[in-house]
């Protein structure tokens, strides 16, 4: 068996540890003589893995009583019509379309009501992130949402936006996890886990309590309704119980890490090894404002797009793949998300030092 250092985007990454401890229950979970696959969603076994999946999520997140923790299907993308479902009560919502996810999310939200795009770093191929501090936000605004990082182009909020009292949703599927965060600062955040986290196909969103009510837009399926999943703890019907059963063990494993505090200051020294190779490079360079540079998603170039496909190949036979810049945008993009060792990325460097003075 040997393994490659994978920088995808995502589905990305896991820690090793958690794929072997997989393995080795795969066939027969802690005893019961079948494997989490196989078992019912309803049963002592299942509901103790979504309880303690929660329960450490919890801890990690430092998430308060009055939020709750939902795991729900159709990944992030169903998030971009549910949320209005849920939240539009005024029919109005203010987007910061900071990249093509957040571009995703307001298009879709323009089905249930008006989406007002107040802000937008589009005029530069999404390159930074615009001054928040003082939107037109829109009075009547139900909410206003953001993407908070940016897995495409490789930009992330340093500050949150001034949203003057609106509840703030955000996007953080690619920093998920990341970092601390203050859960308390938003009205729902959520995340597909298949970035930072887990396995593709959920999505896992912390919802403040009082926006879990029965006022949804009419016409919302049963299955939209945020209040029918909180209702049943994420059981209204058969869930992605595998997904869930991962998850929780990569939670385990960040707190084994020593929890968010110590993950953020891993993956500082990560992304400086990466940036800072970068900025003095004379073949390779960044693709986004400095300020606003993403710890999780590194896009860079060498400006001739023969030299890029030469690069990504070269890279890919030495072990180190998936390091192809998003179709839209080109170039090159390395992920390093949380279980991506710290080993994985100085290696990376190496190899582009190489590289560089190879193609000088
Ligand atoms: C990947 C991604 C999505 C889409 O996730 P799906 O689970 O595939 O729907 C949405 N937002 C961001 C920020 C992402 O990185």
């Amino acid at each position: 068996m040997s393994r490659v250092y994978n920088f995808s985007a995502g589905p990305a990454v896991l820690p090793e540890e958690v794929l072997k401890e997989a393995q080795e229950e795969m066939l027969d979970y802690r005893g019961c003589g079948m494997s989490v696959m196989e078992m019912s969603h309803r049963s002592k076994m299942f509901d103790n893995i979504i309880q303690e999946a929660e329960a450490d999520l919890r801890e990690l997140l430092n998430i308060p009583e009055d939020y709750k923790v939902l795991f729900l299907q159709g990944g992030a993308s169903l998030q971009f019509a549910q949320i209005p479902m849920n939240l539009m009560k005024n029919r109005v919502a203010d987007y910061i379309v900071t990249g093509q996810w957040a571009k995703k999310a307001w298009q879709e939200a323009q089905k249930f009501g008006t989406a007002n795009k107040i802000a937008s770093s589009e005029d530069k191929t999404y390159s930074y992130i615009p001054d928040c501090s003082d939107l037109p936000i829109s009075p009547d605004a139900d909410y206003v949402y953001i993407c908070e990082n940016n897995t495409i182009y490789g930009t992330k909020y340093r500050t949150l936006p001034n949203t003057k009292g609106k509840l703030l949703v955000a996007d953080v599927s690619s920093c998920f996890l990341s970092e601390p965060m203050d859960v308390t600062k938003y009205g729902i955040v959520y995340g597909g886990v298949q970035k930072n986290i887990g396995p593709a196909g959920m999505v896992i969103s912390i919802i403040r309590q009082d926006l879990i009510t029965d006022d949804v837009l009419p016409g919302t399926p049963t299955m939209m309704k945020f209040k029918t999943q909180a209702d049943a703890g994420s059981l209204y019907n058969t869930p992605n119980c595998w997904c869930i059963y991962i998850c929780g063990k990569v939670f385990k494993w960040l707190k084994k890490m020593g929890g968010l505090a110590a993950m953020k200051e891993r993956n500082e020294k990560k992304a400086k090894l990466l940036y800072d190779f970068l900025d003095s490079s004379s073949l390779f360079h960044g693709t986004v404002v400095k300020e606003d540079r993403s710890l999780m998603n590194v896009p860079f170039v060498t400006g001739d797009k023969e030299m890029d496909a030469k690069f990504v190949k070269a890279a890919s036979e030495a072990g180190f793949e998936n390091l192809k810049g998003h179709r839209t945008v080109g170039g090159m993009r390395a992920s390093i998300y949380n279980a991506m060792p710290t080993e994985g990325v100085e290696a990376l460097v190496e190899f582009m030092k190489k590289f560089e003075e190879e193609n000088a």
